[in-house]
């Protein structure tokens, strides 16, 4: 009879007294005299395989005995019950195989009893990544877009991929990667915007992307990638209200799906309490968070962006989720909708937990005179604007949209401290490698 393969978490009662088939890495090994222990780490977790020196063979206890920490191994043998065993079963086996044998010293602990810098665990990511409390980040992140995605398809969004590699800046600024592309100069894209405005201008209504953004962000900070996944929609026929209302749904919808699928994981994170938000978000106008800062010794200009102080200061008011609206038409990109009875604010909203902005939204000008003017207005010049203004003057829907960064997302959800802690092989200004 084939011997069944199974990975760690499915070993359960019915496997008592049979054999079975595992494979993974050499996570601890302890030998004592006549005992060896192993514990074996996978994909789902570890378990323990018990070599007591009378039972298994020679040759199999005397390879146990040399196995180095991170080999690659597949064992071959008896299950039983053990209480004191990670998952209550040890496997005592009658072969075991080392598919790939590992260098030592180790240049990362994957055992974590050694404590190491972040930047040492990204020089050695796939290392740190064996790390099950650092898979646990991934598999939550996995959860995270799975939700985006179901969520919004249900909601009647198409998923779609524009084009990173562009030649135009969406917003201007010195925010930009250059690249050579053949004979021309064309940028790394900083944001899916233009591209996604245009689709609504194609008649798809309601689109979304999660894909890379580029930025070459001047200052290295805990909260800053230079290359991110930005989760963007583009909605027409709604204004900034109704994109507003998908964002808090999906935000909620995605911190259920994660306390209800991720527990396991979830239970690497000793001080995490998971809260589900509740809908609808407290809405805070500009003038009145520009009230609070100010009140706590942080002055902003009006029509000014919010500092990094001031929006600690105020997110200390606000233990949840909460949307900051109505901004000056100054402080956001030429493309958010100013209201129509007062055009020095705008139609545009910014999502906060606590000082942390998550995702940046508007009503969108669909009007050809008012985008060109507002262009103008920002010091670009509308003549590099030309595939996209064109989209405006042959029926573009009004429309809204927002984008929400994955990583910010995750940081925030699992208070993570730097947000390079959220992303596989981060990007910064001083790492390209690996
Ligand atoms: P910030 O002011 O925090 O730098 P932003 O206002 O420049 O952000 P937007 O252009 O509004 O960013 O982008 C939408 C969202 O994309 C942000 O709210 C954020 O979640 C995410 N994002 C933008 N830039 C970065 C970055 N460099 N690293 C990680 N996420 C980013
Ligand atoms: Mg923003």
């Amino acid at each position: 009879m084939e011997v069944e393969v199974k990975h760690s978490i499915e070993v359960n009662q019915e496997d008592i007294d049979k054999k079975i088939k595992l494979r993974g890495w050499v996570h601890e090994t302890r030998v004592f005299g006549g005992l060896i222990f192993i514990v074996l780490r996978d994909r789902e977790g570890i378990v323990q395989i018990t070599l007591p020196k009378k039972f298994v063979e020679a040759e199999v206890f005397k390879l146990a005995k040399k196995l180095r920490r991170e080999s690659v191994i597949s064992v071959t043998g008896m299950v039983k019950e053990e209480s004191k065993a990670p998952g209550g079963y040890e496997i005592i086996p009658d072969s075991i195989t080392v598919l790939n044998e590992a260098d030592a010293p180790l240049p990362l602990d994957v055992v974590e009893k050694v404590p190491a810098e972040l930047d040492t665990r990204l020089d050695h990511r796939y290392l740190d990544l064996r790390r099950p409390r650092i898979q646990a980040i991934f598999r939550i992140r996995h959860q995270v877009l799975q939700s985006v995605n179901n969520f919004l398809c249900e909601e009647g969004y198409i998923e779609v991929n524009t084009p990173k590699i562009v030649s135009t800046a969406t917003e201007g600024g010195t925010e930009l990667f250059p690249i050579s592309y053949f004979e021309k100069e064309a940028f790394l894209n900083q944001s899916p915007q233009l591209y996604k405005q245009a689709l609504m201008a194609a008649g798809f209504e309601k689109v979304f992307e999660v894909g890379p953004i580029f930025r070459a962000e001047e200052h290295n900070t805990v909260r800053h990638l230079n290359e991110a996944i930005s989760i963007d929609i583009e909605a027409s026929f709604l204004d900034h209200e109704g994109v507003m209302d998908v964002l808090e749904r999906l935000i909620k919808r995605i911190y259920s799906d994660v306390a209800e699928n991720c527990k396991k994981y979830l239970n690497y994170f000793e001080n995490l309490e998971l809260r589900i938000p509740e809908v609808p978000f407290k809405r805070l106008k500009y003038d009145k968070a520009i009230e609070i800062a100010a009140q706590k010794g942080e002055e902003i200009p009006w029509g000014e962006d919010l500092t990094t102080a001031s929006l600690k200061l105020i997110g200390e008011d606000f233990p949840d989720h909460y949307f900051i609206v109505d901004w000056p038409t100054v402080s956001k990109p030429f493309y958010a909708m100013p209201f129509e009875d007062d055009p020095e604010i705008s139609k545009s909203f910014d999502l906060m937990i606590g000082g942390l902005e998550l995702a940046s939204g508007a009503q969108r000008v669909h009007n050809y005179d008012l985008l060109v003017k507002r262009i103008g207005e920002v010091g670009l010049n509308p003549e590099n604007f030309g595939f996209y203004l064109e989209t405006f003057r042959y029926g573009m829907p009004p429309h809204a949209g927002w984008g929400l960064g994955a990583e910010r997302l995750l940081m925030s959800m699992l208070e993570l401290k730097n947000i390079r802690e959220s992303v596989m092989f981060p990007r910064d200004r001083n790492r390209l490698v690996p």
